[in-house]
């Protein structure tokens, strides 16, 4: 619940809001793929990664260090709305991601996943996205204890720099 209030009172994912239309107008990750070869746009809205596949982001509500969200540049809800081609594209980000996440910040494990509809915890229904999650051992733990979403942003920013700085290693 502290997630999702957190959304709605932000603003910043207007399309979360209950009644709204999931068009993308409002898409925070259509706005994300419109700012491509803009350096400020994609490090205002933590874009690592903004080609003709899709973008690569850093979740800015977290459930762990290093969260991060893949979409392609189409905004369609499911798999099965992208051509083939565009699958492959995407899927490629998330290798990259997996790649990029071993070089930055060397988790022991990781989440892959897509989460299909608002029932299924998808915070925004309108726009697949893949969610690629760092795992250390005892992370639950940790974030249970003092992992509350306020200090999450300081964390963000240096996430940023790290990973934009494996980018180029890889
Ligand atoms: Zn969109």
């Amino acid at each position: 619940m502290d997630y999702i209030r957190q959304l709605e009172a932000s603003g910043h994912l207007a399309d979360t809001q209950i009644n709204s239309t999931n068009s993308s107008s409002t898409c925070f990750l259509c706005d994300a793929v419109a700012g491509q070869g803009n350096r400020e746009h994609a490090r205002q809205r933590l874009v690592l990664q903004n080609d003709e596949r899709g973008i690569i982001l850093l979740n800015r509500y977290p459930y762990t260090n290093g969260h991060l969200l893949i979409a392609p540049i189409e905004h369609v809800m499911e798999l099965s709305d992208l051509e083939s081609t565009q699958r492959a594209g995407l899927f490629d980000l998330v290798a990259l991601s997996e790649q990029l996440l071993h070089a930055g910040l060397n988790p022991q494990g990781m989440n892959i996943g897509i989460n299909l509809g608002r029932c299924a915890g998808a915070g925004l229904p309108g726009h697949l996205h893949v969610h690629v999650v760092p795992r250390w051992s005892g992370d639950t733990n940790f974030m249970q204890t003092i992992g509350q979403v306020r200090v999450i942003p300081q964390s963000l920013e240096a996430s940023y720099e790290q990973l934009a700085a494996a980018l180029t290693r890889l």
